[in-house]
């Protein structure tokens, strides 16, 4: 039986020459590969400073880190999101809240976030840090994130794990323009892999020359950020509490080589949406809708059940198309309802968009070298399962 996954990486014989050529040179890490590629994704993006990271998860820490988040402070993000947007915040000491989805994008609804903000400020618990997740590669609503961010002094991190590629407004996602910094992930299932890998953009020479600091275990070979002049060529001094967050130049050359085929991949991850758009009309489920300012870098790409018209339930469809070998998946299980956040006082029932959106959502298959014909073999067995 064929099996088709969710999502996978493209690995081309550019890709392998690359990575061999970095494995039979002088420098395995820290040398001009990761450069490059922080060179290439921020020119891309039009942003001024990239750092690459070990993976999206680290960049989102230490983007924390460098916006001063710690204990006393709270974040907030979305429920729907991978785990780690939340963790970030846990790993500073700072405090983790959330805000409900827009039931169309399924992204940080602003209302909401807006009316729970008017709450904090009555309670004098405001955040420190608002993280939105483009989830499955669409832009949140930035503006308006950014207008409120600007009226209640909280600062930005976009997760863009999934977006990019993407564009907000007619310009690529990951420009900063509406955020402090945004962070990209090349785990293989994202648009571009390095295998694991992450990175942290932002237009501020300081929080860049930060972050930098906390990606190295708070090292500096800098002498304007040494406290004394230096004891020689050999010296460095450690002038904050990092971490080895580091990429390998073996990644970084990866990184270079799918860059060259971002644009390709990401056209035709539209080309499979409309395909799918189109072909999943007549079935009872609701498509991702679009928003018109955005063009998404198209991650994932979930179908909602529309259970009241069919007589299998979520789990039944689920495991059906699993059966016959298509490698359906969920993104995500809220992560307010995971038993560590529970642990918090959390409940399921606090964020009734997102457990809605749970309770209904299968994401098909979505990758570049998805072929027309694979995906039509996923579209024939979904319209079996659901009949
Ligand atoms: C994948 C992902 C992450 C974590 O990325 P890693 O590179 O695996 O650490 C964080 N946030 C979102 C939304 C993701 O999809």
């Amino acid at each position: 039986m064929q099996h088709i996954p969710y999502g996978r990486q493209d690995i081309t014989q550019a890709d392998v020459d690359a990575v061999l050529t970095v494995l039979q040179s002088d420098f395995l890490t820290q040398g001009p590969k990761v450069p490059a590629f922080e060179h290439a994704v921020a020119s891309y993006c039009g942003t001024k400073h990239a750092l690459a990271v070990n993976s999206a998860t680290s960049a989102l820490h230490i983007a924390c880190l460098a916006l001063d988040l710690g204990p006393g402070d709270w974040l907030w993000t979305s429920p729907i999101t991978f785990v780690a947007t939340a963790n970030c915040a846990l790993y500073c000491g700072a405090k983790v809240d959330f805000v409900d989805i827009d039931f169309r994008t399924y992204n940080l609804c602003p209302q909401a976030l807006e009316r729970k903000l008017e709450q904090a400020e009555r309670e004098g618990k405001l955040p420190k840090v608002v993280v939105p997740i483009h989830l499955c590669g669409q832009p949140c609503d930035m503006k308006a994130i950014h207008s409120l961010a600007v009226r209640y002094g909280f600062k930005i991190i976009e997760d863009a794990s999934h977006a990019i590629g993407g564009r907000y407004k007619g310009k690529p996602i990951g420009n900063c323009e509406y955020s402090d910094i945004t962070v990209f992930s090349f785990h293989p299932v994202k648009i571009i892999t390095t295998a694991e890998g992450g990175m942290a953009l932002t237009n501020s020479a300081e929080l860049a020359s930060k972050m930098s600091l906390f990606r190295s275990h708070g090292i500096t070979r800098d002498p304007a950020q040494m406290t004394h002049k230096t004891d020689g060529p050999w010296y460095y001094q450690q002038i904050e509490l990092g971490y080895n967050y580091r990429m390998t130049e073996l990644q970084g050359a990866l990184g270079v080589s799918q860059m060259e085929r971002l644009d390709a991949y990401v056209t035709r991850r539209h080309q499979l949406a409309r395909r799918y758009d189109e072909l999943l009309a007549k079935l009872p489920v609701t498509t991702p809708w679009q928003h018109p300012d955005s063009y998404s870098g198209l991650h994932l790409y979930p179908i909602r059940l529309q259970l009241d018209k069919i007589t299998k339930g979520h789990r039944q469809v689920f495991e059906s198309l699993r059966e016959q070998g298509i490698g359906v998946n969920l993104h995500y299980i809220p992560v307010h309802s995971q038993p560590f956040y529970q642990r918090m006082g959390f409940k399921s029932a606090d964020f009734p968009q997102a457990q809605a959106y749970y309770r209904e959502a299968i994401s098909l298959p979505m990758f570049a070298t998805l072929t027309d014909v694979q995906q039509d073999a996923v579209i024939r067995i979904l319209a079996e399962v659901l009949e």
